[in-house]
């Protein structure tokens, strides 16, 4: 299988009144599986569909394996797509909905068995030819859309939403086979969810978009340890956002004033006056108060899940999220609490 980068310059797509992509610029490496992850509506099956050739962009370049398909139709993109309902053909064999893909672009039949007996093996799905889509499990339904879509030799595979349809329990098997699938072929692929945990699991990078255009992109890790605004925190993991004002930020540190006290924290995202720390529920530990020590707080809530405990502590610093490994000696509810945090663990983002 040969493999392509995708790349978009100043992509900008409008549907009438409506603008679904303001000045869209990407670059998707050869054989990394790269997320499209957002709110529903903020452009993301758009964005396939201009890769796939389905819409014609407005403004801007498409580049795929470096070639400029702009002005390219689908038919003669190499690109294959996956769907969120995985539209196999109930009445044709597993094998025949393989090949199909294949038969329509005038291959012989026989050589189509061939290609899709090869692109089920892919799969893990081998000898599941004769049966009908019905005597399959949702994940393995999923998994022959993946093999229909590989069979034709995209050098970029797409996939909107493709686990959407299979209950909660199937969703991380079926997401860890669709990554296995990708890096064993060293395919190219865009995937598209909402779910920032799928998202986390399984991409080389994330694109995170919001209102139509890239609200930030990088590693899983990057947006997780690294976000640039309060929305990346809040949507990548859980995060405590705690208001502070900016009182000197020249250097590698910032000073800041959270709640009467002041802390030196790394200046991150360099904002002036009012900003935000961005602190996450492990971040924070807690013990029985002991005056001066960190900044009050009262346990109002302490869930008990065997391997953590997740609490929720109101006082000087608001509402926070905590969570803790120590199970042993669980804080109750109503207990008063020292909220200790180590400042250099501290993201600075604006307001
Ligand atoms: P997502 O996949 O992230 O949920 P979409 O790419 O489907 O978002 O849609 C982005 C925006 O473009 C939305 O405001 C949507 O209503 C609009 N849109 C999408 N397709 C069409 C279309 N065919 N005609 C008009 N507006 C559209
Ligand atoms: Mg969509």
């Amino acid at each position: 299988l040969t493999t392509g980068s995708v790349q978009f310059d100043g992509v900008v797509k409008k549907y009438g009144a409506v603008t679904a992509l303001k000045k869209l610029d990407l670059m998707i490496e050869p054989g990394q599986l790269v997320t499209l992850l957002g709110p529903s509506g903020c452009g993301k099956t758009t964005t396939l569909r201009l890769i796939a050739g389905l819409e014609p962009a407005t403004e801007g370049r498409i580049l795929i394996g470096g070639q400029d398909v702009t002005h390219l139709s689908a038919t003669y993109r190499k690109v294959s797509m996956v769907f969120q309902s995985y539209a196999l053909f109930p009445h044709m064999s597993v094998l025949d909905n393989v090949a199909y893909g294949l038969t329509v672009k005038s291959m012989p039949k026989r050589e189509a068995h061939e290609k899709a007996e090869e692109g089920l093996a892919m799969v893990g799905l081998a000898g599941y030819g004769p049966r009908l889509p019905s005597e399959l499990s949702g994940g393995q339904q999923q998994r022959v859309a993946v093999a229909r879509a590989i069979v034709l030799e995209p050098e970029v595979l797409l996939l909107d939403e493709p686990l959407s349809n299979l209950d909660a329990k199937l969703r991380r098997h079926v997401r860890e086979e669709i990554r296995q699938i990708q890096q064993n072929l060293g395919l190219t692929a865009v995937y598209v969810t909402h779910d920032q945990e799928e998202a986390m699991a399984v991409s080389d990078r994330i694109i995170v978009m919001k209102d139509a255009e890239i609200a930030q992109e990088g590693t899983p890790h990057d947006l997780y340890e690294r976000p640039s605004s309060s929305f990346i925190a809040d949507f990548i993991g859980d995060a405590n956002l705690i208001d502070c004002e900016v009182v000197q930020a020249n250097g590698e540190t910032a000073d800041i004033e959270v709640a009467g006290q002041k802390l030196n924290v790394p200046n991150t995202d360099r904002p002036r006056g009012g900003a935000r720390i961005v602190i996450r529920p492990h971040q924070i530990r807690l013990k029985p108060r002991v005056a001066g020590e960190g900044f009050e707080g009262v346990i109002s809530y302490a869930a008990y899940l065997g391997n953590q405990v997740q609490y929720t502590v109101d006082g000087a610093l608001g509402q926070l999220f905590v969570i803790s490994n120590t199970t042993a000696n669980p804080l109750a509810m109503g207990d008063s609490v020292s909220i200790l945090m180590d400042p250099s663990e501290m993201r600075l983002v604006a307001e």
